[in-house]
């Protein structure tokens, strides 16, 4: 049993399409075991994604990240961080696989619907970012 972060992004909140989103990951069998709505601070986003300090995107990843409320979320279940990258698809919607949640309704690289951890390591980092234990019901 793996527990992974997702993220549903500003792009998705304000197309009102964060339930669709939901579905698509209900199809992969992994539960959502903790959810919420939240604005993010410039200093949270600018701490969430410090990995990508330095990169020519990151003031850009920081102000889109920051501009609506997110959906921030754990999802549980076998292998959750890797069958969750696989239901995402790539960063780039232009060659994510058919079927993922970007290819279906990401607008570009950097609105790109969706947010998971990309190893067990960062999900626990990341997990513990947003939830503490009382907020995770599984
Ligand atoms: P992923 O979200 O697929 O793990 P990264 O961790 O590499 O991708 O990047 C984090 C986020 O930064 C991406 O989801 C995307 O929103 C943004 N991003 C990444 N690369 C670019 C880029 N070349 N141009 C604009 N935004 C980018
Ligand atoms: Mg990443």
């Amino acid at each position: 049993m793996e527990r992974t972060l997702s993220i549903i992004k500003p792009d998705a909140v304000n197309r009102n399409i964060t339930g669709k989103v939901n579905a698509m990951i209900e199809e992969t069998g992994l539960k959502i075991v903790a959810q919420k709505l939240i604005r993010l601070s410039s200093k949270q986003a600018e701490e969430f994604y410090a990995e990508h300090k330095g990169k020519t995107f990151f003031n850009n990843l920081v102000e889109f990240m920051t501009s609506a409320p997110v959906v921030v979320q754990v999802l549980q279940g076998e292998n959750a961080v890797s069958v969750y990258r696989t239901k995402m698809g790539a960063t780039n919607p232009e060659v994510a696989e058919e079927g993922t949640i970007r290819k279906t309704f990401a607008l570009s690289i950097d609105k790109n619907t969706v947010h998971g951890s990309d190893s067990l390591e960062s999900a626990k980092r990341e997990v513990s970012f947003f939830f503490n234990e009382l907020e995770i019901c599984d």
